[in-house]
C-alpha cells in the first residue's frame, strides 16, 4: 500500500464527541482533511454550527448533532442518525470533556464528582460499546480515547479528572484486547497542556502560565491543531497492528 493511502480516509465516517470544542475541532478538521465523512457531537448548538460550517468548507459528507453524551438513553439513537446520514461509523473519537476544579476531595461535592465521572468516562464506555457492536459487524473499526497528563499524575485540585482520565487508559488497554479479535483497534492519546476553553483559566494566569510553560521542554502550550496529525494516523490503516496503546502529545511535559 503507498503512503498516501495507507492515511487517506476517504469512504470512511468519523464521529468526534465534543467536535465543537479546541480538540475535538481540531480532530475533526484533521479528519476531513484526511477524506472522511464527520458527524460531531455537543450540547451547544451554536457552537456545532460554527464548525458544521468550517468542516462543510473541506468538502466530504459532514454533520452536527445536538448530542449530550451523559444522557444515556439519547446515545444509541443519535448514532444511529448518524449511520443513516453518513453510513457505518468507522471512527469513533471520544473526545467530550468537561472538568470542575474542587480543590481537593475535601471539597469535591459527590454531584461534581458524578458529573466530570459520567462525562469523561462513562459515556466513553456506553458510546464505546454501542459504536463497537456496529464496527464489529463490518470487522473493521478504530477507537480513540482522549487522555490527559493526568492520566499519569495525580491531580489535587481535580480528582475527579485525574480519576476517570487515569481510568480511560486502562479502558482503552482492555477495550483493545476485546476488541482485536474483530478487527477494532482501541488507542489513546493523552495531550499535553493545550490552548482551549478549557484552560484558557490557566493560560490567563501568569504563574500557572508559567509553571506549565518552564515544566514543559517545548516551552511553550500546544495548540489543539497539533492533535490532528495523531488523531489521523490511529484513524488510518497504518494502525491496523497498533492496538492498546496511548500516544503522549505533550511537547515532552510527561518524561520530566
Ligand atoms: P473544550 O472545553 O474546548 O471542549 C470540550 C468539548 O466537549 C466541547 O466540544 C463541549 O461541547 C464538549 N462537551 C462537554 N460536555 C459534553 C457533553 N455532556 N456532551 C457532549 N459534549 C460535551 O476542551 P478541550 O478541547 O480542551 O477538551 C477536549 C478533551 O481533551 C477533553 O476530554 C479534555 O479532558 C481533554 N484534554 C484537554 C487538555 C487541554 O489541555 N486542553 C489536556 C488533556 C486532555 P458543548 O459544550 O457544546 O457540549
Amino acid at each position: 500500500m503507498d503512503m498516501q493511502t495507507m492515511f487517506d480516509l476517504t469512504g470512511k465516517v468519523a464521529l468526534v464527541t465534543g467536535g465543537n470544542g479546541g480538540i475535538g475541532r481540531g480532530i475533526a478538521l484533521g479528519m476531513a482533511g484526511a477524506g472522511a465523512s464527520v458527524a460531531i457531537w455537543g450540547r451547544n448548538q451554536e457552537k456545532n454550527d460554527k464548525v458544521l460550517s468550517e468542516l462543510e468548507a473541506i468538502g466530504s459528507p459532514v454533520m452536527a448533532m445536538q448530542v449530550d453524551v451523559t444522557d444515556r438513553k439519547g446515545l444509541s439513537p443519535a448514532f444511529a442518525q448518524v449511520e443513516s446520514k453518513l453510513g457505518d461509523v468507522g471512527i469513533l473519537v471520544n473526545n467530550a470533556g468537561i472538568v470542575i476544579g474542587s480543590g481537593g476531595i475535601l471539597n469535591e461535592t459527590p454531584e461534581n464528582w458524578d458529573r466530570v465521572i459520567e462525562t469523561q468516562l462513562n459515556a466513553v464506555f456506553l458510546l464505546s460499546k454501542v459504536a463497537a457492536a456496529s464496527m464489529a459487524k463490518n470487522r473493521q473499526g478504530k477507537i480513540i480515547n482522549i487522555g490527559s497528563m493526568y492520566s499519569y499524575f495525580g491531580a489535587s485540585d481535580v480528582p475527579s479528572y485525574s480519576a476517570a482520565k487515569g481510568a480511560i487508559i486502562q479502558l482503552t488497554r482492555s477495550m483493545s484486547i476485546e476488541l482485536a479479535s474483530h478487527n477494532i483497534q482501541v488507542n489513546a492519546i493523552a495531550p499535553g497542556w493545550i490552548e482551549t476553553a478549557m484552560t484558557a483559566g490557566g493560560q490567563a494566569n501568569p504563574a500557572f502560565n508559567s509553571e506549565i510553560v518552564s515544566r514543559t521542554p517545548a516551552g511553550r502550550w500546544g495548540k489543539a491543531e497539533e492533535l490532528a496529525g495523531t488523531a489521523v494516523y490511529l484513524a488510518s490503516s497504518a494502525t491496523d497492528f497498533v492496538t492498546g496503546v496511548t500516544i503522549r502529545v505533550d511537547g515532552g511535559y510527561a518524561i520530566r
